[in-house]
């Protein structure tokens, strides 16, 4: 018995990392089924390789409305209902800054990364809001420590995630009571978080900078680098009506202490 029993969930950017980790800790918590919606056909093999038919998988761009509601409607098609949005799939920017871009990769790279990062929140919180309505459920988006503080990334990634904030108060507001709409902020974990096409960074992954995990693990008062699963709880534990039925509009930080850091 957990404390998911007989849910049913929708993960977005769930073939990977910290998506992954929470699709995997879910069906342990009781989940009855869970949606994913994925980049690439690698993703949806290996997902079905591994859950089985307790995952049902779409492929699609989450910067699309419609690849959004056909994965909305895939789950409910298989599952018969949905419990918690998890809005995930994100692009981070490998710390460019302003000034390194020129107008045109400026241009691009502003609508690739508040393209997946803030409009595929959206879109997903539009796609799945009936649904979610009519099960009393909730949302769950990824944001980052960019969410609060500078330095985390460049300025499109750190603006990206504070809209994301910003989307959370929104829609915890537009749509109570009927559903709760929090998030969890990680901060450096090991992924293979990618960067942005328009900036020729598409096929590089956070994980693969030198020496990132010890400058991360070296940056954080918990001393440490975060793997996917260390944040999984915290879906539960805001998804689940049994012990969050009081909780909207929050954000739980699982960065480490990177607010305490020393200076
Ligand atoms: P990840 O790359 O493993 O997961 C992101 C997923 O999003 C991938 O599976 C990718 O295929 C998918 N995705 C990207 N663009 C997409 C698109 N256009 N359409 C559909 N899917 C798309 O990396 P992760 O670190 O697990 O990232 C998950 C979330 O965590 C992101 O929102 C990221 O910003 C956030 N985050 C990560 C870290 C970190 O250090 N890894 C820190 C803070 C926040």
């Amino acid at each position: 018995m957990g404390w998911l029993n007989g849910y049913v969930a929708l993960v977005t950017g769930g073939g990977s990392g910290i998506g992954r980790a929470v699709v995997k800790r879910f069906l342990a918590e009781g989940c009855s089924g869970i949606g994913v919606m994925v980049r690439s056909h690698e993703q949806a093999d290996s997902l079905v390789a591994e859950f089985g038919d307790q995952v049902v998988v779409s492929i699609g761009d989450v910067r699309s409305g419609w690849d959004n509601q056909a994965a909305v409607d895939t789950t409910l098609d298989r599952f018969g209902k949905l419990d918690t949005l998890v809005g995930n799939a994100g692009v981070w920017d490998f710390f460019t800054r302003l000034e390194k871009m020129s107008l045109e990769e400026l241009d691009h790279s502003f609508d690739e990364i508040f393209g997946v990062n803030v409009k595929g929140y959206v879109l997903a919180a539009r796609a799945a809001a009936a649904a979610l309505r009519e099960s009393k459920g909730s949302m769950i988006f990824t944001l980052s420590n960019s969410a609060f503080y500078a330095g985390g990334g460049g300025p499109l990634y750190v603006a990206s995630k504070h809209a994301g904030l910003g989307l959370i108060k929104q829609l915890a507001y537009e749509f109570a009571p009927d559903v709760r709409v929090n998030g969890v902020a990680p901060g450096g974990t090991v992924t293979p978080l990618r960067g942005p096409e328009s900036l020729g960074k598409g096929e590089r992954r956070l994980s693969e900078i030198p020496n990132f995990q010890e400058n991360v693990a070296n940056s954080m008062p918990l001393r440490m680098i975060a793997q996917p699963e260390d944040h999984a709880g915290h879906y539960v534990l805001l998804a689940s009506r049994d012990n969050s039925r009081a909780t909207t509009a929050t954000v739980i930080q699982s960065d480490g202490g990177w607010e305490i850091r020393p200076m």
